[in-house]
């Protein structure tokens, strides 16, 4: 995904590879955003995320944690926003803590802001169609 910004998937695993080559790229300290309605597939793409990190752990969505730490060749914590309540709650998440320790990857990433996060948007386009768009890269 460095320098295409820009494909569409016929499926789950299309979505799962292109997460997987973003995951082989991350650092330490990287903040991704991930975009996108219910369903779009941002759990499928975290999924591939943490298979490019070299991890086996099985990636769903938290449901009622906001995060979840994966362990790989860096730490990959999962971030779930959409039952976030509060501001406080967001707080208490303790992001830089967790970009110390590892990369950061945010569902529903448009609820914070982050100026230096790289944003991947995922759009459904009928059927198992997907787009996915990197609107902002990573800045390595
Ligand atoms: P989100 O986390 O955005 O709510 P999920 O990744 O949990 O979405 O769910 C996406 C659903 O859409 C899954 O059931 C997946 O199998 C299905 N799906 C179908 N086609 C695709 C595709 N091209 N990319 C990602 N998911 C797809
Ligand atoms: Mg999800």
């Amino acid at each position: 995904m460095a320098t295409t910004t820009l494909r569409e998937t016929a499926g789950p695993e299309e979505t799962e590879v292109l997460g997987e080559e973003l995951g082989r790229r991350l650092r330490k300290g990287d903040l991704v955003l991930l975009k996108g309605e219910l369903g779009a597939g941002k759990t499928t793409f975290v999924r591939g995320i943490a298979r490019g990190l070299g991890s086996e752990a099985l990636v769903a969505s938290p449901t009622f944690q906001l995060v979840r730490v994966y362990p790989g060749r860096i730490a990959l914590a999962h971030v779930d926003l959409y039952r976030l309540e509060s501001h406080s709650e967001l707080a208490e998440l303790g992001l830089d803590e967790l970009l110390d320790a590892g990369a950061v990857v945010v569902e529903w990433g448009d609820r914070i802001e982050a100026p230096d996060a790289a944003v991947v948007v995922i759009e459904h386009r009928g059927g198992n169609h997907r787009l996915i768009r990197v609107t902002r890269d990573l800045p390595h």
